[in-house]
């Protein structure tokens, strides 16, 4: 199927209709585990003789066909889905990372991306060095002699900086350290990492792919292009005490990390994809494209609105023509910039958790990627934990509004921003 366009591949790939019983849809097979033919079938599975389905945790079929579509529509080799998009990332890292090991990561993230990185792998002995992405030279000035993975949200959310993956995959190549990027917010559809230099790509399912806000899901891409035989990675070239004595990279070559991830990372750690959810998934994938198209629209017609509404003292989206990344959003993102928008309000902290308060059709939830229109004040939730330095460095102030605009009508979402906005102290205008 790979040799097929995007929106083919997104309605058609991993999907034979002559193995799974004619049916049009995807099957459901709620089925935590599977009847081996004979013992030997069984020996044969466990030692991986064979390839087949054991568990659910480890393979499901309905899942096998979310994770062939992925691969397809990313350009990868193969994929493991996961719990969530948090699932998804642990899993990469544990199975990549060890106590002693460092990470360089892009200081734009997710804030409980920012988090895990920053408080809880820490208390494994795994640390990161956050860099400002602006300049892709900074990941490779922070490499140390114990990093060994390069990480990036190819557009950040919510400061919506467009990276440039090319220049900081230099920087991953120079260090012999895995590329890796989270693609969520861009999604295949607008951008593609691995065409870029990506080596791994990571996504939050639960947002744009599902897009109906109805399941939580996670994906690892592999890209089968780094080279874990490089002497920074012994995990993959010695035998392996958790696969009796398999030697990953002599036993499966470029798929070395997908296959640890799914041997080693899913049985350990456990975060694998209900198939239920895999099964919506699938539905949300199937019109990501045109999705992603209206998303687009839609939020560039209400940034350029907002540019012009009394209230509003700054307007952050890659697609306008005054964004500081909008040359990047050109080169990385010529068809379209996905849905979010920030913008900050006279009045500061009070006017925006009001505005936030008053929408009526943009609902007030810490979400992204639904096809309705929501709104948060990150300062008040999302990033409410962090410090203020921490706070700053993720792009978050406290004037900031994060929309995710939706698929309505874009006349009704700028009526209902406009109602929202005549509830502010108006003092705070003058
Ligand atoms: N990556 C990005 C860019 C996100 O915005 C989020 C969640 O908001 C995640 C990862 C985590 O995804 P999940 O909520 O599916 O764990």
């Amino acid at each position: 199927m790979s040799e097929h366009k995007f929106s083919t591949n997104a309605l058609h790939a991993g999907h034979d209709t002559t193995v799974n019983g004619g049916t049009r849809a995807v099957p459901i097979y709620q089925s935590t585990a599977y009847v081996f033919d004979n013992a030997d079938h069984a020996a044969n599975l466990f030692s991986l003789a064979e390839f087949g389905n054991i568990y659910t945790r480890i393979n499901n079929p309905t899942n096998d066909i979310l994770e062939q579509r992925l691969a397809a529509l990313e350009g990868g080799i193969a994929s493991v889905v996961a719990s969530s998009g948090t699932g998804a990332l642990n899993t990469a890292l544990l199975v990549l990372l060890k106590a002693g090991d460092h990470i360089v990561s892009s200081n734009s993230l997710y804030g409980g991306t920012y988090n895990l990185l920053s408080v809880t792998l820490p208390r494994l002995g795994i640390t990161t060095t956050f860099v400002d992405p602006s300049d892709p030279a900074n990941f490779g000035k922070a490499v140390q002699e114990n990093t060994r993975a390069i990480f990036v949200e190819s557009l950040g959310n919510p400061k919506l900086d467009v990276l440039d993956l090319k220049a900081i995959s230099a920087e991953a190549k120079a260090a012999k350290v895995p590329f890796i990027v989270d693609n969520t917010v861009a999604t295949p559809a607008l951008l593609k990492p691995i065409e870029h230099g990506a080596n791994i790509v990571i996504h939050s399912l639960t947002k744009y792919i599902n897009g109906n806000g109805t399941a939580l899901g996670g994906a690892i891409i592999d890209a089968g292009t780094f080279d874990w035989a490089n002497g920074k990675f012994p995990e993959f070239t010695e035998p392996s005490p958790g696969y009796h004595g398999l030697v990953y990279h002599d036993a499966l070559g470029p798929a070395a990390f997908i296959a640890k991830v799914r041997i080693e990372g899913l049985r350990d750690h456990g975060a694998c994809l209900s198939p239920f959810n895999a099964f919506q998934i699938i539905q949300g994938l199937e019109t990501l494209e045109v999705r992603m198209q209206k998303h687009s629209e839609n939020a560039l017609a209400i940034a350029q609105w907002l540019e012009d509404q009394p209230e509003v003292s700054w307007v952050n989206y890659p697609g306008l023509k005054s964004s500081k990344y909008y040359a990047h959003a050109e080169a990385y993102l010529p068809n379209g910039q996905s849905s979010i928008v920030t913008f900050g309000v006279k009045g500061g902290f009070e006017s925006a958790k009001k505005i936030a308060d008053e929408t009526k059709i943009f609902s007030l939830l810490a979400n992204i990627g639904d096809t309705k229109s929501l709104i948060i004040h990150p300062a008040s939730t999302t990033h409410q934990q962090l410090d203020d330095a921490a706070q700053e460095s993720t792009g978050v102030t406290k004037d900031l509004i994060r929309l995710s605009v939706g698929l309505e009508d874009v006349e009704d979402l700028k009526t209902d921003l406009k109602q929202a906005f005549a509830t502010i102290d108006k003092s705070v205008l003058t």
